[in-house]
């Protein structure tokens, strides 16, 4: 069961192979197991999971429903879920029990989902590592003494020692797609504005996305359909008809040999420069002719803001979140200090104890970018670079369907490495904090091994609203190849 697509343990689900509570079971039991080594999961509601998944069973024998019935998932511990703890990795919301789901959590509790539990995360979600969470440092499945990635270091984690078959995940900066990349799994950022952050605990509000954690772009996709689309309640959600992202998927090709004729392949010159690890650049370079032999064809393209992309983005999202922190105040929810002399003082200590060091690094940072006399230093002059950015992006997209490149420029390093040195762990975001900063949709697969066995992931970068296209071109190389079928020795 483990192994098993989201299409096929549907199929075996509505063949009653095996009912959803035995396949609940089989993850509860697996997550019973591994999560002590991993520490991937903060909270595991065993007794909600099998009411849920009793319930799908029963949904099942009454008649029709829907794909993702009775699938057992997880959440990143960012997302709002009534009645279950949710933490965002930090004590700042150690006993937070929201009274409300998030969209993404409503929508996969109507398409029938079971969620087992909550997965750890960097502090909200601010983070490389997930070396910053309050709940613990999350261990990369593939190699015990290294890092997930972060933030959503948990739920790429978790997906790649198969402790679910999917698991949401959120990107402000790259969050998807690093750990995914580190862990040797396929997530995928929507365009900005494709899934709704209501109820998303907010980091870098202009930047932050939900998507989807799984074994491969067609189970990303089927997600996607459960939880994408317009929700009036977030008013930067993009009103749109709803799609069909598998719909691209199932297509039978002209020629195939040639799965991805007429695919144009754009590869930008800078992300392929010194930063690069050498094992890393060739597993991609593997991966790209790989996609020429399945009828792709390469256009060199270039985005010559890459290296402005860490600087703005290192202004503007602590900016945002300093702003949106502001709402942890030890007044209306979350930790209060015991004692304190007044006001001031209460919120000073609530603060200065419930939030964690690098979180605290962004308050400070954030705040001074606002501050009179430092805002059009650096906060305009950061929205001047994000403009050009994106504007590079729509330059290299008009000669291509999707730029192709590295999601991290090294495989996943040793826990503590770049501990003390937060300038180092915000430079590995190079290749992934441009995207958010264009609102552009994009994903990492699988697509090698590196020094040691540890996976590399190609990350692709598509239009704006182009996520089917994208899925496709996954979807073709991993039909293809097999790296994403591969599962961590544990
Ligand atoms: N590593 C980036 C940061 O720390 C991105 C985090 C994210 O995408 N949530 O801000």
């Amino acid at each position: 069961m483990l192994e098993l697509s989201l299409n096929q343990l549907a199929a075996g689900l509505s063949a009653k192979q095996f009912s959803c509570v035995e396949l609940t079971q089989t993850f509860l039991d697996r997550i019973a197991a591994l999560n002590p080594a991993l520490n991937a999961f903060i909270t595991v509601d065993r007794d909600g999971a099998l009411v849920q998944a009793a319930a799908a069973d029963a949904a099942r024998a009454a008649g029709a429903v829907g794909p993702l019935a009775g699938i057992p998932i997880a959440h990143k511990d960012i997302f709002c879920t009534e009645g279950v703890l949710t933490t965002c990795g930090s004590k700042m919301l150690e006993n937070f029990v929201s009274p409300y789901d998030a969209t993404v959590v409503a929508r996969l509790k109507a398409a029938g989902t079971v969620m087992l539990g909550k997965t750890n995360c960097d502090e909200f979600a601010m983070g490389s590592t997930n070396e910053n969470s309050a709940y613990g440092v999350v261990k990369n499945p593939w190699d015990l003494s290294r890092v997930p990635g972060g933030s959503s270091g948990g739920s790429a984690a978790a997906v790649a020692a198969r402790l679910a078959p999917a698991i949401t995940g959120t990107d402000t900066g790259g969050s998807i797609r690093q750990p995914a990349s580190l862990c040797g799994v396929t997530g995928l950022k929507p365009t900005y504005g494709a899934v709704s952050r209501w109820g998303m605990v907010a980091y870098a509000s202009s930047l932050d996305q939900g998507g989807p954690f799984a074994k491969s772009a067609e189970d990303c996709a089927l997600l996607l359909n459960a939880f994408a689309g317009f929700d009036e309640k977030d008013s930067t959600s993009a009103e749109r008809e709803t799609e069909d992202y598998t719909r691209l998927l199932a297509k039978v090709p002209a020629d195939p040999a040639k799965p991805l004729a007429g695919v144009r392949l754009g590869v930008p010159k800078e992300y392929f420069g010194d930063g690069l690890a050498a094992d890393v650049r060739a597993a991609i370079e593997t991966a790209i002719v790989e996609m020429e032999k399945l009828g792709a064809v390469r256009v060199e393209v270039s985005l010559p803001q890459t290296e402005l992309a860490i600087p703005a983005y290192y202004v503007i999202a602590p900016a945002e979140a300093s702003s949106n922190l502001s709402r942890f105040d030890g007044v209306r929810y979350g930790h209060r200090a015991a004692q304190y002399k007044d006001l001031m003082e209460m919120y000073c200590k609530s603060r200065a104890q419930g939030f964690g060091r690098e979180v605290q690094r962004r308050i400070m940072v954030g705040t001074y970018v606002l501050s009179h006399g430092y805002y059009d230093a650096y906060y305009l002059q950061a929205l001047k670079l994000r403009r050009l950015i994106a504007q590079d992006f729509s330059a290299a997209l008009a000669k291509c369907d999707v730029l192709l490149g590295p999601a991290s420029p090294t495989t996943a390093w040793p826990i503590g490495q770049m501990a003390d040195d937060p300038v180092q762990m915000y430079l590995a975001d190079i290749y992934t904090v441009a995207i958010n900063l264009a609102g552009l949709p994009a994903m990492s697969i699988p697509c090698g091994f590196g020094a040691g066995g540890l996976p590399v992931g190609l990350q692709m970068i598509g239009n704006y609203f182009d996520e089917a296209r994208m899925l496709e071109i996954a979807h073709r190389f991993q039909q293809a190849t097999d790296f994403h079928a591969k599962v961590p020795a544990l």
